[in-house]
């Protein structure tokens, strides 16, 4: 049996970005149907670390962020839960006055963003956090970044579109797309049914994650993304002693600290095991170990009850592909987010929402466009016949 709709706007991934789109795209009033081959929310977007951070992200990805922060500050409304969110504080450690000149720095020209973005010396720090291990000679704070639950905020996202009114369909894997020159064509099949799915819309958006390349690539923008899988892991519930999450400059480990007890922490790569599945690595989870106990010595005894990874696309530059096609009308991108889209997410479901509605959006995306990319030829589209 094959179902076939035609609506406005077709969405392949109902991972945060799209389900967010779908959500915003609702809200306008405009028709959405959203294909997800999992569950919604079931793979980047539901099992990253959780942190809610501006703090630290390339300049041009502010005002995004910035956006984002608004509306994480009223997730309730959105999405009808708090998402445990909290604006609990991201803390980035300087473990050198090297490291601390370039927090310095960071915050001088983030100054336009208002961040509020504050400097603790090394004394203070020990003042105020005993617990922190004797390498760090400072850090900064941006006390209004936080963390949240991504297994819960995720799907959520999806559930609120739908009862705004998407037409959300999970276990659909989008198997074939084409476009007449005026409207997308898509082939979907229900893994659990058998049964097919046909899909007619004049936009597109695809929020596929690391698998929105080859939608990409289908309609001639060739972009050089890999999938990496950043590693996970989590101890038992420990005595809670820190609000803040916690980061280092320059990378390596970062962790935080859930109500119940748990530490969450990451950092270093895990392992693919092929095209949809990934995992943590042995060796890396044994380097954050002996990381964090550096970081937090009171760890040293604290055993990891889970770890886990995720598959993740990554672009050269480390900045997303948001915006349109560069060969097709009606289509547009949103993917990429190279290991920092749970933050900003919602916006770019929103920035989304706006280009398939009006062409064009109030954030500034120049950074992101997928010309930038121009090395990589043009590839021809292939057209419905
Ligand atoms: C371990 C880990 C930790 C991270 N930590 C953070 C963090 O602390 N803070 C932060 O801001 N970001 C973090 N990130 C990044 C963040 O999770 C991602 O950037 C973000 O979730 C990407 O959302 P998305 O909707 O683009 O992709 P996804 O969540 O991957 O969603 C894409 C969806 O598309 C679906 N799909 C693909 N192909 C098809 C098809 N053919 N048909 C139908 N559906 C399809 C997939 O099943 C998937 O559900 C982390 C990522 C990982 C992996």
């Amino acid at each position: 049996m094959t179902q076939r709709i035609v609506t406005d706007v077709a969405i392949v991934g109902g991972g945060i970005v799209g389900s967010s789109a779908a959500l915003a795209l609702r809200r306008m009033g405009l028709g959405v149907v959203l294909l997800e081959r999992d569950l919604c929310g079931s793979r980047s977007s539901g099992i990253n670390y959780g942190g809610v951070r501006r703090q630290g992200r390339p300049l041009s990805q502010l005002p995004l962020a910035q956006r984002a922060h608004e509306m994480w500050g009223r997730l309730p409304e959105l999405i009808g839960i708090d998402g445990e969110y909290l604006r609990s504080g991201h803390f980035k450690i300087a473990r050198s006055e090297a490291d601390l000149a370039a927090l310095e720095s960071y915050r001088d020209r983030a100054r336009d963003f208002d961040l509020g973005i504050e400097i603790l010396s090394g004394a203070t720090l020990r003042a105020q956090c005993p617990w922190l291990g004797g390498k760090a000679v400072g850090g900064s704070l941006c006390a209004e970044d936080g963390q949240a639950n991504p297994r819960l905020v995720s799907p959520a996202f999806a559930m609120a579109a739908q009862r705004a009114g998407a037409v959300v369909h999970e276990r659909t894997r989008v198997d074939e797309i084409a476009h007449d020159g005026q409207r997308f064509h898509l082939r979907a099949l229900n893994l659990e049914s058998g049964n097919a799915i046909q899909v007619e819309a004049p936009v597109l958006l695809n929020c596929a994650g690391a698998w929105a390349i080859t939608i990409a690539e289908q309609f001639g923008d060739v972009v050089p993304m890999v999938s990496r899988s950043p590693a996970m892991a989590v101890t038992e519930p420990l005595p809670f002693f820190m609000q803040w999450s916690l980061g280092v400059e320059g990378g390596g480990v970062y962790c935080r600290q859930v109500a119940r007890g748990n530490l969450v922490l990451g950092g270093g790569p895990g392992r693919l095991l092929d095209a949809d599945r990934s995992r943590s690595d042995r060796d890396t989870i044994a380097l954050l170990s002996k990381q964090a106990i550096e970081l937090l010595p009171m760890l040293r005894n604290a055993h990891f009850i889970r770890t886990w990874g995720g598959t993740e696309g990554y672009l050269p530059d480390r900045q997303p592909v948001i915006g349109p096609s560069r060969t097709t009308p009606g289509l547009f991108h949103g993917f990429g987010f190279s290991g920092g889209g749970f933050q900003i997410g919602p916006a770019v479901g929103e920035v989304l929402a706006d280009l398939a509605r009006d062409g064009r959006t109030r954030t500034p995306i120049g950074a992101f466009a997928v010309d930038r990319f121009s090395s990589v030829p043009a590839a021809t589209p292939v057209l419905a016949s």
